[in-house]
C-alpha cells in the first residue's frame, strides 16, 4: 500500500489485489466473452443480498434504516459518459468491508476455482458465480469499475475504483444515500449495453423474480430527472401459486439461487399448512457444483431461509442432511422466531420438523424420476449417487426409501452402467436364492474378472459390483433389503445356500479329496500371511482367492488407506483354492520344501493381485514367478527327452 499524502483521512490510498484476485480479474477481462451479460445478474445479485442484509440487520436495529424506508435496486446508463450504474439502499460497506470483500480474495473456493478452469470458455464462465467471484464479473465490460458506497447506520462513504490491473484505489466519499452503487466504465465494445432495452431484457431474464424492486427510468424520458419505474416482477417466486409459474421462471429463479448457470434437472414447489405453515422450493442440480465432494466440514451453501419473506440465513447445514447436500433452493417459514440464531435453529423443534419435510420432498421428488424417467434419473444417479449413498449410513430412519433409489453395476448388465435397481434384482432372484450377492472392488475392470464371481456366473446367479469409495463403508450399514440379507462374495462364509444341487454337493467332495495334504502344506508355508487355508467350492478357473472376515474391510480399501497414510495392521485373510486347477495339482507332486514355498507363495501373491492389493515385497514377486518359469521350461525340456 502507497500513501500519497500525510492525512489518511482525506487520502487516496492504492491498494495491489492479492494473488488470486489478479488472476480471476485477468481471466474476466481476458477470456470470458461468451456470455457477457451475466455481469449484470451478478451485481444485481449483490445489491439484492445487500437489501437482504440490511433488513435482517434492521430486525434488531430498526434506526440502520433511517429515514429511507425503501429497499430497492436502481438500473441507470449514461450514452454520453459511456457508463452504466446499479445502485442499492441495502446495508453499504465500510472500508474495512471493501477491503475484505472486494480488494482480497480470502475464499478458499477461490483457488479451487482457478485450479478447475477448463479453457473452454463457456464452461469456465459458468463456474464463476458458484464460487463467489461475482462482483469481478464487472470487468468482463468494463476497463474501469469505480464502486461507492455508505455502510448503514455510518455517515462516512468510501470510492473504490479500479482498472482491473493489480491496484485498486480507495479514497472518502460523498454519498447521500444508504447503500452502493456500482458506476461500470464501458468498454468500446461493449458500449451496445447502454440500452433500455436490452438492459430491460436481461433484467427480465435473470432478476425478475429477485425479491426487491429493480427500477430503471421511465421509457424515453432518459432526461427528465427522477421519473423511475419498476421492471421487475419484484414479488419472490416462491410466494406465487404455483399454476402462476412458468417453467422458465423456476429455472431462472434456480439460476438466480444457485448461480449455477445450467438449467436444474428437476424441482418441487409445496406449501405446508398445519401445525406449522412453510414453503419450500427446491430444485435438484443437473451438474455436480464444484465443491460436492469437498470436506465435509466446509460450510454448506444451497438452502436460504426465509422467515416471513424476510431473508435469514443460508441455513443448508441446518436444513439439509450431508447426503442431500447437492439440493438448493429456498424455505420460508411462517412460524419461526426473525431473530433466529444459528445456535437456535440447531435446537429448534419447528426447525427439525421442516428439514424432516424437506427430506421427504426431495426424496419422493426422487422416487417419482425414477419412475417416470429413467433417462433422466441416470444423469442425476451419475452426479449425485455417490452422495446419496452416504444417507443409508447416516439417515436410518430413511433407509428404505433411500435403498429403493439406489442404483447399481451388477452381472446381469454387460457394462459398468450403475442402473440396477435392488427391486430389479428381487425380481431376478432364482425361488431358491435367499441372499443379495454383491462384490465390491477398485474398478468395474477388477469387478467383472474377480476370480469370486466363478461359480455365481456358472450358475447364473446375479451379483452387484460396486465399485464407488463409498461403497465399502455404505455396505458395512447396509444389513438388508426387503428382508434379504445382503452377501459379500469376498467375506465371510459364502454359501450358496439352497442354491446346491447334488452335483454341486458331489463336486464338492471331489474336490477335498483331490486337496488332500495340500491345505496344510500351504497353510506351513504361508503361515504369516494367511489365517487359513481351505478348499474352495466357488472357484472354477482361478486356482486361488483370498477371502476376508465378515467385517474386514475389502483388501482395494486397505490399499488405499494404506496409501493415504493410515497405517492399519493389515489382517491376515483366508486362502481359499481350487484343488482341480492344474497349478495345484502340479504343486502335489512338489517333494521340495523350499520349492513347494516357492509356489504357494506365488499363489497368495497372484490371489492378492486380482483383488486389487498391494504386494509386500513386488521384486521378490517377480523373482519367484521368473525361477518358476525357468524350472516348467527346464522339467519340460527334460520331460521330453526322457
Ligand atoms: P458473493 O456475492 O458470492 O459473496 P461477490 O464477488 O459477488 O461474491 O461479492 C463479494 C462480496 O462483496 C459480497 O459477499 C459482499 O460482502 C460484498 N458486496 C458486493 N456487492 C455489494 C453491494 N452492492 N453491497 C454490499 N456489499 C456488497
Ligand atoms: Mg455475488
Amino acid at each position: 500500500m502507497t500513501v500519497e499524502s500525510s492525512d489518511l483521512k482525506q487520502q487516496k490510498e492504492t491498494h495491489a489485489f492479492q494473488t488470486e484476485a489478479r488472476q480471476i480479474l485477468d481471466l474476466m477481462i481476458h477470456s470470458l466473452y461468451s456470455n457477457k451479460e451475466i455481469f449484470l445478474r451478478e451485481l444485481i445479485s449483490n445489491a439484492s443480498d445487500a437489501c437482504d442484509k440490511l433488513r435482517f440487520e434492521a430486525l434488531a436495529d430498526e434506526s440502520l434504516y433511517g429515514d429511507q424506508p425503501e429497499l430497492k435496486i436502481r438500473v441507470d446508463f449514461d450514452k454520453d459518459a459511456g457508463t452504466l450504474s446499479i445502485r442499492d439502499t441495502g446495508i453499504g460497506m465500510s472500508r474495512e468491508e471493501i477491503i475484505d470483500n472486494i480488494g482480497t480474495i480470502a475464499r478458499s473456493g477461490t483457488r479451487k476455482f482457478l485450479e478447475s478452469l477448463t479453457g473452454d470458455q463457456k464452461a469456465d464462465t459458468q463456474l464463476i458465480g458458484q464460487f463467489g467471484v461475482g462482483f469481478y464479473s464487472a470487468f468482463i465490460v468494463a476497463d474501469r469499475v469505480t464502486l461507492i458506497s455508505r455502510r448503514a447506520g455510518s455517515d462516512e462513504a468510501w470510492r473504490w475504483e479500479s482498472n482491473g490491473q493489480g491496484e485498486f484505489t480507495l479514497e472518502p466519499a460523498e454519498k447521500a444515500d444508504r447503500g452502493t452503487e456500482v458506476i461500470l466504465h464501458l468498454r468500446e465494445e461493449d458500449k451496445d449495453f447502454l440500452d433500455d432495452f436490452r438492459l430491460r431484457d436481461i433484467i427480465h431474464r435473470y432478476s425478475d423474480h429477485i425479491g426487491f424492486p429493480i427500477e430503471m427510468r421511465k421509457r424515453g424520458e432518459e432526461d427528465a430527472d427522477d421519473e423511475w419505474e419498476v421492471v421487475n416482477e419484484a414479488r419472490a417466486l416462491w410466494t406465487l401459486p404455483k399454476n402462476e409459474i412458468k417453467d422458465e421462471e423456476y429455472k431462472e429463479f434456480y439460476k438466480h439461487v444457485s448461480h449455477d448457470f445450467s438449467d436444474p434437472l428437476l424441482w418441487s414447489h409445496n406449501r405446508v399448512e398445519g401445525n406449522q405453515s412453510y414453503t419450500t422450493l427446491l430444485y435438484v442440480p443437473e451438474k455436480a457444483p464444484f465443491d460436492l465432494f469437498l470436506s465435509r466440514d466446509e460450510g454448506r451453501k444451497g438452502l436460504k431461509l426465509y422467515v416471513r419473506r424476510v431473508f435469514i440465513m443460508d441455513a443448508a447445514e441446518q436444513l439439509l442432511p450431508m447426503y442431500l447436500r447437492f439440493v438448493r433452493g429456498v424455505v420460508d417459514s411462517d412460524d419461526l422466531p426473525l431473530n433466529v440464531s444459528r445456535e437456535i435453529l440447531q435446537e429448534n423443534k419447528l426447525v427439525k420438523s421442516i428439514r424432516a419435510g424437506i427430506i421427504k420432498r426431495v426424496l419422493d421428488m426422487l422416487a417419482k424420476l425414477a419412475k417416470d424417467d429413467a433417462e433422466k434419473y441416470a444423469t442425476f444417479w451419475n452426479n449425485f449417487g455417490e452422495v446419496l449413498k452416504e444417507g443409508i449410513v447416516e439417515d436410518i430412519s430413511n433407509q428404505g426409501k433411500i435403498a429403493k433409489l439406489l442404483r447399481f453395476a451388477s452381472t446381469h448388465n454387460s457394462d459398468d452402467a450403475q442402473t440396477v435397481s435392488l427391486d430389479d434384482y428381487l425380481s431376478r432372484m432364482k425361488p431358491e436364492q435367499e441372499k443379495i450377492y454383491y462384490l465390491t472392488a477398485d474398478s468395474w475392470q477388477a469387478a467383472v474378472n474377480s476370480p469370486h464371481l466363478e461359480a455365481f456366473r456358472k450358475k447364473g446367479i446375479e451379483v452387484l459390483l460396486l465399485t464407488d469409495r463409498v461403497d465399502e463403508w455404505m455396505m458395512g450399514y447396509f444389513r438388508e433389503y426387503e428382508g434379504k440379507p445382503f452377501q459379500s462374495i469376498a467375506k465371510g462364509e459364502v454359501d450358496l445356500g439352497k442354491l446346491e444341487d447334488e452335483k454341486d454337493k458331489a463336486e464338492r467332495e471331489a474336490r477335498e479329496k483331490a486337496a488332500d495334504d495340500l491345505p496344510e502344506r500351504i497353510q506351513q508355508a504361508l503361515e504369516d500371511k494367511v489365517s487359513e487355508v481351505k478348499v474352495s467350492h466357488l472357484l472354477e478357473d482361478s486356482p486361488a482367492c483370498l477371502m476376508l472376515d465378515e467385517h474386514e474391510m475389502a483388501v482395494h480399501m486397505q490399499k488405499l488407506l494404506q496409501q493415504a497414510g493410515h497405517g492399519m495392521p493389515a489382517s491376515k485373510p483366508r486362502l481359499e483354492i481350487n484343488p482341480l486347477h492344474p497349478l495345484l495339482q502340479r504343486m502335489k507332486g512338489l517333494e521340495d520344501t523350499a520349492e513347494f514355498a516357492e509356489w504357494a507363495h506365488l499363489l497368495f501373491e497372484q490371489a492378492l493381485l486380482a483383488e486389487g492389493g498391494q504386494l509386500d515385497d513386488p521384486a521378490g514377486f517377480v523373482r519367484r514367478m521368473n525361477r518358476i518359469l525357468l524350472q516348467l521350461n527346464r522339467g519340460e525340456a527334460t520331460d521330453s527327452g526322457e
